[in-house]
């Protein structure tokens, strides 16, 4: 029999729940449903760290039985938050399916952070779904997402994977696993849009003011909360997007319920890196249309901070006119903004410490190349920055380098060293700026498939731990990260991935 309720002393445990004071329209109380025979397979000991959590404390039985949603520590108030969403454009609500929130774990530096068991069971938003998640996927969010945050990029994060000891049935019987997420919040904008849906303005007001307070109360209201909100959201977004599209990453189901109003990374399912530079680029087997091809996430997450925005119309102004007109006005800067992160991003990546007008051509011209000649996104940046740091050293440019056999690229590449050149700047400086800008490696969809080959049919996670450790530096530069920019073997059908499994 379950013992629920883990006194945790010593532990580190320090969670409160202060999303279940709000009206309970958004959640519903529940705890995880027990499983036979949790077994620890992942621990995030420096997110543990982070979080105040001993690690020796999570490998022990009782915390694994809290990972596994078997014990709910002290202070947890157990729930599952309701949403809505546009999926693939089409209204639906949801909710948390698979997952509960136990509540926030009071960090050291005294940040609050959610903490999530995700495939802990059926919950009244489970609809179809049998509320458990398989391990593979597990694992992936796990790699996945600590990748991206060492990257640089903003995302919910992931401290352990539990095998539950029961199968999952897909299209066959898979090992069942529960993955503890992190972030530092699970308001989507799908929880505004199941907000708004009830009419209850009350309750939407107090979502919102909860929203500004957890993450953006730092920042100046002015005179209008609601309006701020929706700005500082456009912001983070806008900075999110521009940081995905500089480093190749393609999330692949940008339905509104997975869009975080914290400008984090949320809900890895069917997302990818690609290799070979394309921007109709998708990985989702679902994604018929292209709907979130990489070169569409910019214009998709205007479109979802536009449904953002139409929630917080009555709380604008209550004339549905001028709040319609506040909030354009405010959803216009997005493009802008988008457009001048995307920029410095990309002028970073390419040594360019001041701007100049040219430089939109010159990053367009070799997005062009690239497409063209069907050339590996991730390893042209690395190239160059191998270029640029060769140069630093005064070593002569190795002749191999130059025989890329790609004459619209050497053409590029006489513009570009002509444009760093001309900046008068040290070539140390150029290159450092490179180096910090251009990671040296990612995680490449043939690399992190035969990580789950090696974990989940062989049970050996060595694999997976030399991922995780060459990924965590990913700008190291490093030689024992060569195995891991190497390109995939050529295949005759592309990659796919698959949601909700
Ligand atoms: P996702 O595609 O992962 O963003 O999930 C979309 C919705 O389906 C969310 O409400 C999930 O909670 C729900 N969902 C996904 N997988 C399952 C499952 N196995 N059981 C119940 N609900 C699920
Ligand atoms: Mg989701």
């Amino acid at each position: 029999m379950t013992k629920p309720l883990y006194q945790g002393e010593n532990t580190g445990w320090k969670l409160e729940n202060t999303y279940a004071k709000l009206p309970e329209t958004l959640y519903t109380r529940m705890n995880p449903q027990p499983v036979s025979s949790p077994k620890l397979v992942v621990l995030n000991k420096p997110l543990a760290e982070v979080l105040g959590i001993k690690p020796e404390a999570l490998e022990s039985e009782e915390g694994i039985a809290v990972l596994a949603g078997n014990r709910i520590p002290e202070g947890a108030e157990a729930i599952a938050q309701a949403y809505a969403g546009h999926q693939f454009g089409h209204f639906t609500m949801l909710g948390d399916g698979r997952a509960v929130l136990l509540g926030e774990q009071l960090t050291p530096e005294g940040k609050r952070m959610d903490i999530q068991l995700k495939g802990s069971g059926q919950t009244p938003y489970s609809r179809q779904g049998d509320g458990r998640a398989a391990l593979g996927p597990m694992l992936r969010e796990y790699i996945i997402s600590e990748a991206m945050h060492s990257l640089g990029i903003p995302t919910s994060r992931s401290l352990a994977v539990v095998t539950t000891g029961e199968p999952v049935f897909r299209e066959k019987r898979l090992t069942g696993a529960i993955l503890t997420r992190v972030a530092s919040s699970h308001l989507r904008v799908g929880t505004f849009q199941y907000a708004a849906k009830w009419d209850d303005l009350e309750s939407l007001k107090k979502l919102a003011d909860y929203a500004w307070d957890r993450h953006f109360h730092d920042e100046d209201p002015g005179g209008n909360r609601y309006l701020s909100l929706l700005r500082e959201a456009v912001k983070k977004q806008a900075e999110l997007i521009a940081k995905w599209q500089l480093s190749g990453f393609v999330h692949g189901v940008m339905n509104t319920d997975n869009m975080a109003i914290s400008g984090e990374t949320i809900d890895y399912g069917p997302c990818a890196f690609m290799d070979t530079y394309h921007p109709s680029t998708v990985f989702s087997a679902i994604d018929y249309y292209g709907r979130y091809a990489y070169g569409n996430q910019p214009s998709i997450a205007g479109w979802n901070l536009s449904r953002f925005a139409e929630t917080l119309l009555p709380l604008i102004h209550q004339e549905e006119k001028k709040a319609i007109g506040k909030a354009q006005e405010v959803l216009a800067e997005y493009s802008s903004l988008f457009r001048s992160y995307w920029l410095d991003g990309f002028r970073k990546k390419l040594g360019i410490m001041e701007e100049a007008a040219a430089d939109v051509k010159l990053i367009e011209d070799l997005l062009h190349v690239m497409e063209k000649k069907e050339m590996d996104f991730t390893n042209t940046f690395r190239e160059l920055t191998l270029r640029s740091m060769e140069t630093a050293k005064n070593f002569q440019e190795k002749q191999e380098r130059e025989e890329t056999k790609n004459p619209e690229f050497e053409k590029w590449l006489q513009g570009w060293k002509k444009r760093i050149a001309d900046q008068k700047k040290p070539a140390e400086e150029i290159a450092g700026l490179m180096k910090k800008s251009n990671p040296s490696i990612i995680p490449r969809n043939h690399r992190v498939e035969e990580t789950l080959r090696a974990a989940v049919k062989q049970q050996d996670y060595r694999v997976m731990e030399e991922l995780l450790k060459a990924l965590a530096d990913p700008y190291a530069y490093t030689s024992d990260q060569e195995k891991y920019a190497q390109l995939p073997p050529k295949m005759d059908t592309p990659y796919q991935t698959f949601c909700g499994t």
